[in-house]
């Protein structure tokens, strides 16, 4: 199908109010839900309708998982060199419209355009390394302890993927998990975040336009209760992708564990980044303003806790502060703006909740602390970038995820007491210290218990080709992106061949 002609299908525009409307992808198909419902995409900046999607059922995913079910069956025997050309198309396709692509990331999401850019080429370096990939997925040939016998083991795909993805990092993260999928020879049904659906339309569009065989990704919009609980339940899904918070997280592994389904896990964080007392100040001023305020706070890595030398606390504090005061809070469509809206009111709510505990616990409130609702702003969701100091590790605002332009200042003695206050928390995704003593950062190295480590960097910052996810409550032991993003979508299969022509009996025969 061309580009134009799939547009047109994915993309219609009603005359009578020029609403856009993405319908469901199903078996190649642009289709309606059976329910008929549709509901509204909202920009986050201005509270303007960017357009609708369908409100799905049960019904739609299991038209959607019969479809995966039907194409996976001849796309695993599709060789991975073949499928892999088609990733590269995906790729080319996604540079191809990045800008494009960027707009509306900052438009349903309202991250600032350099970051929704970033985002995007994020998919791209995956879509690159992933179609790699397919002339790998290496397994290991290795010595029989038999003569005449030859032993090697190889990756096959698990079958039905089931993907659900949050709002945050819309396409970034589901490139991190349907790329992977699909050029081991698995089968995608996704559920997107209802939050943001039009990048996730915009992405299988490319699937389609790059020649992706029907029924082998399929894309139902449509709510976490209804959709996404379709998807775990469903007996014919082999394995559930999924990124959120940790409260749905727990539930969909708890769900899947009664029919013995695996599930990759990736949920939030509370991450800090520390500052010794020999570290170059204005380096990890850098660091923390990207981290803290980039994407208004909302990463599963944002630093939301700064872990402080007292010798060097104040000289920091001084140094946030006037940083933090020039920073232009608006719409990230506008290039000049560094932080954008939070996602939606019940966000900006949660934000303003969790300041006001913090106040009420003792914090000390350096700037912020506000929803904002200048001219410009009233029609957004905009939270003022809020600093605290003098936290304690044990605060609500120093364990508990807030997931907004807030982070608090901890003061400590020592790289040990920053190392325990790091880990006293229920997650364990990111960290990041700051010093130029080689002996306290590997000993950093070593002992913060997160599954990314930064040195001289803020908390966020990943690469495609390295493992992403956490320790503790962030995950359950699997990882996003890099070659261990394989293990999520394939079985492995040992393979013996004996050409002895006799039965050989593996720690007997041998002895
Ligand atoms: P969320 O509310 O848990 O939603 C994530 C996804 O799950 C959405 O698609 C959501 O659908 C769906 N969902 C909701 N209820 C469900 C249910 N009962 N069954 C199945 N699916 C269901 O999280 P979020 O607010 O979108 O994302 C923010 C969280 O993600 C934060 O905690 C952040 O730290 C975490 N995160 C983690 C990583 C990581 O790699 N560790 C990366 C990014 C974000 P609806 O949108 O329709 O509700």
């Amino acid at each position: 199908m061309n580009n134009q002609t799939t547009t047109q299908q994915a993309f219609k525009e009603t005359n009578r109010d020029q609403v856009k409307k993405y319908l469901n992808y199903i078996n190649g198909e642009w289709v309606a839900s059976v329910s008929g419902k549709f509901s509204s995409n909202v920009n986050p900046a201005n509270g303007e309708i960017l357009g609708e999607v369908p409100q799905s059922t049960k019904e739609d995913i299991d038209l959607a998982v019969n479809a995966a079910k039907k194409a996976q069956k001849s796309w695993r025997l599709v060789p991975a060199p073949e499928r892999a050309e088609i990733l590269y198309d995906v790729a080319r396709l996604l540079k191809q419209r990045k800008e494009d692509l960027s707009q509306i990331l900052t438009s349903e999401m309202g991250k600032v355009i350099s970051e929704a850019r970033g985002e995007v080429q994020e998919a791209i370096d995956m879509a690159y390394y992933m179609a790699g990939e397919g002339r790998r997925l290496f397994g290991d040939t290795v010595p029989s302890e038999l003569r005449n016998k030859f032993a090697m083991s190889v990756r096959e795909p698990v079958g039905i993927a089931g993907l659900i993805t949050p709002w945050n990092f819309p396409i970034a993260i589901a490139s991190w998990k349907s790329l992977p999928a699909l050029v081991s020879g698995n089968a995608v049904v996704w559920k997107p975040a209802s939050e943001t659906p039009f990048m996730a339309a915009e992405f299988v569009k490319i699937y389609e336009e790059a020649g992706l065989p029907e029924g082998v990704m399929n894309l139902v919009f449509g709510s976490g209760a209804v959709v996404g609980n379709a998807i775990v339940d469903h007996p014919d899904v082999d394995i559930i992708s999924f990124t959120g918070s940790n409260e749905i997280g727990r539930q969909i592994n708890e769900q899947a564990a009664g029919m013995l389904k695996r599930t990759s896990l990736e949920m939030g964080g509370k991450n800090a980044v520390t500052v010794l007392e020999d570290a170059d100040i204005d380096l990890a001023v850098d660091g923390i303003l990207w981290t803290a305020f980039g994407t208004a706070g909302q990463r599963c890595t944002a630093c939301s806790r700064i872990i402080a030398h007292e010798a060097i606390k104040e000289e920091l504090e001084s140094k946030l502060l006037e940083r933090i005061s020039k920073l232009k809070i608006g719409n990230g469509l506008d290039e000049s703006v560094d932080v954008g809206p939070v996602i939606n009111q019940s966000s900006l709510q949660k934000i303003d909740n969790y300041v006001k505990i913090g106040v009420k616990e003792g914090a000390k409130l350096l700037c912020g602390g506000g929803i904002l609702t200048s001219n410009s702003l009233e029609k957004g969701h905009f939270y003022a970038p809020t600093l605290f100091t003098d936290v304690s590790p044990t605060m609500t605002i120093a364990q508990e995820e807030i997931f907004g332009p807030v982070t608090s200042i901890i003061p400590v003695k020592n790289l040990e007491e920053a190392v325990e206050v790091n880990n006293s928390v229920e997650f364990g995704l990111s960290s990041s210290i700051f010093s130029r003593d080689v002996n306290r950062v590997f000993q950093a190295m070593r002992d913060l218990d997160t599954g990314i480590v930064y040195v001289n960097a803020g908390t966020t910052g990943a690469e495609i080709h390295l493992p992403f996810g956490g320790t503790k409550g962030t995950g359950n032991g699997h990882r996003d992106s890099g070659i261990a993003a394989l293990d999520v979508y394939t079985e492995w299969k040992s393979i013996y061949v004996d050409y002895s022509g006799s039965l050989q009996r593996a720690q007997i025969d041998n002895r």
